[in-house]
């Protein structure tokens, strides 16, 4: 009932159309040249066909803003069947909302056709929502204006059309992005209800572009947390990773934390950030990754999740070797726990967590580092990933840096210097340990099932 009420509201039932601002290019300045030529070549084959379409929301908030849009998406009134018999290079993606997918060279861009809320057809169906409010659906083919409504802020429902370069702002979201504010569209907090994810995007949003969360639409926040338990765990791992990839992970995990946003998004996150090891850890991972992403370099998200998680790994790997439990079982039980807790939650696909253990199985053996065993790892097609998750230990102050140090050189060096490296460990009393560890040969790391690769025989 209430649903049906509030879907009536959204669809623009009861509320009067709201005609839209026409701001011109003079009031925003994007000019044409701003958006990739794929989006300008769909844009004008849509109208020339005669459709209405339109550049809209990250691509417009970034442009206004004066940062570089990395994607285009484009709204239009084409149902995806008429965008795919226009152009040649198009696939229809997507099973409960279609979109279309249209390549030029190397670049594609999604071409959606405008949605209503929800309950724009309430009248079919009354499972619109969960017992919490959280939308099941929401695939209605609708007009500009509901499709404007249904977006989460006001600065992310702005529609750009090229030819004109006009913008269309139906919420005063050019207003609010000069005053670099985030507002929610409606009423927040049932806004935050029918997809708790959005309480994510505010805070990677504010925290990415620089901008401040109007009261009204963060004061919900911290009673509404809970609700991001409902969500499934596939969708929270797409926004995370989103956030993560952001190039402001470090800025935007410190906002989520300042929300009590946190917990329960990678289980004991929040007990991991208040030990200091392990915040020191997880906070510097997250400045190396903005920093690749600034410069270009690529980040595996594998990597990330594996630093994110190790001290947890840790310290379930200590608790099970104090309990008496052999080294390497016990690494391995501590990290299957630590994966298996995760997946209610947050859904790692598999092909990351296998990367991530492997990563994490190689770290004991940058610890033994007498006879072949370094040779055999640096041969590990893994390594690299390995050597660098190392580094962020000596750095974060896990591991003495004498160690990081040796792999560093040890890799690169030839023989004369590797044996220098060796007799080194002789010094640092390497000897009588190689002895111990040949009687326990079975307990090494290099023994333990070879999550690592392929090593040479
Ligand atoms: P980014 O630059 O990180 O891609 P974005 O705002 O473009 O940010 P997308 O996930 O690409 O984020 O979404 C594109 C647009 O779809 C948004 O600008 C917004 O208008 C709308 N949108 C995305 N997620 C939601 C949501 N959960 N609720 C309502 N509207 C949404
Ligand atoms: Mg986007």
């Amino acid at each position: 009932m209430i649903t049906k009420f509030l879907g009536k509201v959204f669809s623009g039932r009861i509320f009067k159309a709201r005609q839209p601002k026409i701001v011109p290019f003079s009031a925003h300045g994007i000019a044409r040249e701003r958006i990739s030529p794929c989006a300008l070549k769909v844009t004008q084959t849509l109208q020339e066909n005669g459709h209405t379409a339109y550049v809209v929301g990250g691509a417009v908030r970034d442009a206004i803003l004066g940062w570089e849009p990395k994607d285009f998406d484009i709204a239009t009134s084409a149902t995806p069947e008429q965008v795919r018999e226009l152009f040649r290079r198009s696939r229809i993606i997507g099973r409960r909302f279609r979109i279309v997918h249209v390549m030029c060279g190397r670049e594609t861009v999604e071409v959606s056709t405008y949605r209503a809320g929800a309950a724009a057809d309430d009248d079919k169906d009354d499972q619109v929502a969960d017992e919490h409010g959280r939308l099941l659906r929401d695939n209605v083919f609708g007009n500009q204006e509901q499709d404007a409504i249904r977006r989460d802020f006001t600065i992310n429902a702005l529609f750009y059309d090229p030819t004109t370069q006009q913008v269309w702002d139906y919420h005063d979201g050019v207003e609010d992005l000069k005053k670099k504010k985030m507002r929610m569209i409606g009423d927040p907090e049932q806004r935050y209800r029918e997809d708790p994810v959005r309480m994510i995007r505010a805070v990677r949003l504010s925290a990415s572009r620089g901008l401040e969360i109007d009261q009204a639409t963060r004061a919900p926040i911290k009673s509404l947390t809970p609700l991001l338990a409902n969500v499934p765990p596939a969708r929270l791992f797409d926004e995370m990773l989103k956030l993560l990839l952001s190039g402001h992970a470090y800025e935007c995990v410190k906002a989520l934390r300042h929300e009590g946003l946190h917990h329960g998004l990678l289980p004991m996150l929040d007990v991991i950030l208040e030990q200091p090891m392990g915040e020191r850890f997880v906070m510097m991972s997250l400045r190396n990754t903005d920093a690749r992403i600034k410069n270009d370099k690529s980040v595996s998200p594998a990597f990330l999740f594996a630093s994110l998680l190790w001290h947890e790994v840790l310290a379930g790997w200590k608790k099970l070797e104090a309990d008496g439990m052999p080294q390497i079982p016990a690494l391995f039980q501590a990290m299957d726990e630590v994966i298996q807790s995760q997946a209610g939650k947050l859904a790692i696909p598999r092909r990351y967590s296998a990367d991530m253990k492997e990563i994490w199985v190689m770290q004991p053996r940058f610890l033994q580092r007498n006879g072949r065993r370094p040779y055999r790892l640096i041969e590990n097609p893994r390594f690299r990933a390995g050597y660098d998750f190392l580094l962020l230990r000596c750095a974060s102050g896990e591991v003495d840096p004498a160690i990081g140090e040796w792999w560093t050189r040890f890799q690169h060096a030839d023989e004369t210097e590797r044996r220098e490296l060796f007799a080194q460990l002789t010094g640092e009393g390497a000897e009588p340990q190689k002895r111990k560890r040949r009687k326990r040969r079975r307990r090494t790391a290099d023994d333990a099932p070879d999550a690592g690769g392929a090593e040479p025989s």
